[in-house]
């Protein structure tokens, strides 16, 4: 957004000296899906830092598998959300600590109580049950990464142990404490009510390093992406591996990448700072 209004094209930057911000989702648009690999998007993300773009990183991971992946990518200074929305993590100043995230949705800790008292009516298990081994037994996750993921501050993932049809009256017990139930691949995931949307707006209006005059881009290639593609000035749809594209977005203003992961991503990107240089 430009002065806090959505335009339908880029502002002339011959008139006004815009801030480019840019959310990024990092599975399969950032990272490459199958191996995590994020080198074809450097060049364009450095050319983006060197622009004095703002970089924030927007995942459904968790604060302990970012932060490592934030520093790697050098993007410290800038601000990230983690868990889907549920928190939003400043951007540190150099030399300061890692500052702590501000949950926007439910605590963990709230989550936990609803689904203590579910445990007597319902059979199911979530990460607060489980082991390191167990989880990397129920995933393809490394035991490093399986510890990072379950530590967790606004949302549990769960198995579903009881019969199907009793799924939509645990999903109106969850409504009932406010609370959402959604589907990801293996586990179902119980949370507040965030997105990914929510928390972009949060920053927009509440970080130093994104206020207006602004030009705003989002990158992303899932459902659990349209709410932050839905925000910006530019959204930018990544295609999955097979080119189909799974999220909605008006052309133009918006960019159809022309291939998966962070090749698509880093093109994409490239054609916005050449109108923009
Ligand atoms: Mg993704």
């Amino acid at each position: 957004m430009v002065n806090g209004r959505k335009q339908a094209s880029m502002p002339d930057p011959q008139r006004q000296a815009v801030r480019p911000i840019c959310f990024t989702d990092l599975d399969g648009c950032l990272l490459n899906k199958s191996d995590y690999d994020y080198r074809p998007a450097l060049p364009a993300l450095r050319r983006w830092c060197r622009m004095g773009g703002v970089m924030v990183l927007c995942s459904s991971k968790t604060w302990a598998e970012m932060q490592p992946m934030r520093g790697e990518l050098g993007l410290e200074r800038f601000p990230m959300t983690c868990e889907n929305g549920g928190v939003v993590v400043p951007g540190n100043s150099e030399g300061q600590a890692a500052a702590a995230g501000i949950v926007l949705g439910k605590s963990r800790r709230q989550i936990l109580s609803v689904l203590k008292d579910l445990h007597q009516s319902f059979l199911f298990r979530s990460f607060a049950q489980m082991s390191v081994a167990e989880l990397v037994a129920q995933t393809s996750l490394s035991a490093d990464s399986a510890s990072l993921a379950l530590q967790r501050q606004c949302s549990e993932p769960l198995l579903w142990q009881d019969e199907p049809r009793r799924l939509a009256e645990f999903t109106q017990q969850l409504k009932a404490a406010d609370l959402t139930l959604t589907r990801g691949g293996r586990f179902l995931h119980v949370a507040g009510h965030t997105t990914k949307g929510l928390a972009a707006q949060h920053l927009l209006k509440h970080d130093a390093q994104m206020q207006p005059p602004r030009l705003t881009v989002a990158i992303g290639d899932a459902p659990i992406d349209q709410s932050m593609l839905d925000l910006v000035d530019i959204p930018i749809a990544i295609p999955d591996p097979d080119g189909v594209f799974h999220v909605k977005i008006s052309q133009p203003p918006g960019i159809r990448a022309s291939a998966p992961g962070p090749v698509g991503w880093a093109a994409a990107l490239q054609r916005i700072m050449d109108r923009l240089a």
